[in-house]
């Protein structure tokens, strides 16, 4: 039988990296030369793969819509020559990068798969060949058709994700959807949770760097002083709030900010920082002015899915309108209403 072949496109990220005079640093070459000596990657049970690595090799915090733009881009010229893909990523951003590719990667029917690790592969006790080989078999499995995080045992939906631990090998979540599957002594897949393959032609929507905001609401804002940032050129605006939607203060405080954007035609996505669980915009009289201005509701989108899923939005060319009512549907399993 045919060996399958996966695909691993390498960011960067501590799966890689060697410890420098300022802290842990990316390597070229580095985790190839590694991977080359650990017997595990040439098992012939393993898939066939092959390695692309990205230059320049970066930490996570340095990824935004260029680099998802590169890996959107990779993945589309080579997707026909590979079973899956496996994108080598620093920890800290993955949950973004991972929502962003599940939009940009349009009909997809092919597992792209995240992973990296805690400690680099280089030292002692490190998870990234752990992780690494899961991921290129779950890439090779034919068993799932979606953008996916894998991490620690672990294989969650890339939308729904969320870094929860900056030092457990178990570092991401899905706090508002199943696991897709569980690698134990077998890799248990959930088939009645895993998304279908796209029907339509596979299409990679390349991002913009569309202007948008995050802005967490904390006990005492005073949001006069934030009013001045809501200018014309953001297009939208990611509120992050207390539980089912809710903003401190009468709604006359956060009157100016709304005003604003609504002069503006700036989306107002209305997020919560509970980790579970939806908003509900109009149960409480706190969100009601939130309502009433005619934000949109996230209900329970992660925050790392909703300012993905703007810069989707605004760069399939979009009108305000659309966008906000697009917010509110579920598009490639982000969200449940
Ligand atoms: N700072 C690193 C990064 O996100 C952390 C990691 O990979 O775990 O690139």
């Amino acid at each position: 039988m045919k060996k399958k072949r996966v695909c691993i496109l390498y960011t960067g990220g501590t799966i890689g990296m060697i410890p420098s005079d300022q802290g842990y640093v990316p390597a070229a070459g580095k985790l190839k030369m590694v991977l080359n000596g650990v017997q595990t990657m040439q098992h012939p049970e393993l898939p066939e793969w092959d390695l692309i690595e990205f230059s320049p090799l970066l930490d996570s915090s340095d990824i935004a819509v260029k680099e998802w733009n590169e890996m959107g881009r990779t993945i589309a010229r080579l997707y026909q020559g590979y079973d899956g893909f496996v994108v080598l990523h620093g920890t800290d951003t993955m949950a973004y990068s991972a929502s962003a590719l599940s939009f940009m990667l349009e009909n997809l029917s092919k597992p792209v798969i995240f992973t990296g690790s805690q400690i680099p592969i280089s030292q002692l006790r490190s998870d990234g060949i752990d992780n690494i080989v899961n991921s290129v078999i779950i890439a090779a499995s034919g068993k799932v058709h979606e953008v996916c995080l894998y991490f620690n045992g672990k294989l969650l939906r890339g939308n729904r994700s969320t870094k929860m631990s900056s030092d457990q090998f178990g570092a991401f979540e899905s706090p508002n959807a199943p696991y897709l599957a569980e690698a134990g002594i077998n890799i248990r897949y959930r088939t009645n949770v895993i998304r279908p393959a796209g029907e339509g032609e596979f299409r990679f929507q390349e991002f913009h760097e569309i202007p948008i905001g995050v802005l967490k609401i904390f006990p005492g804002i005073q949001f006069e002083l934030f009013e001045s940032i809501m200018t014309e050129k953001l297009k939208g605006v990611v509120l992050e709030t207390f539980g089912a939607g809710n903003i401190p203060g009468s709604a006359d405080a956060i009157l100016p900010i709304l005003r604003k954007a609504r002069d503006n035609g700036t989306v107002l996505v209305i997020c919560s920082q509970c980790l579970k669980g939806s908003v509900s915009l109009g149960t409480y009289e706190t969100s009601a002015a939130l309502k009433e201005a005619g934000a949109v509701c996230a209900y329970d989108m992660t925050t790392e899915a909703a300012v993905a899923k703007l810069y989707y939005l605004f760069s399939c060319g979009y009108d305000a309108d659309t966008v906000k009512q697009k917010m509110e549907e579920d598009l490639v399993g982000e969200l449940n209403k």
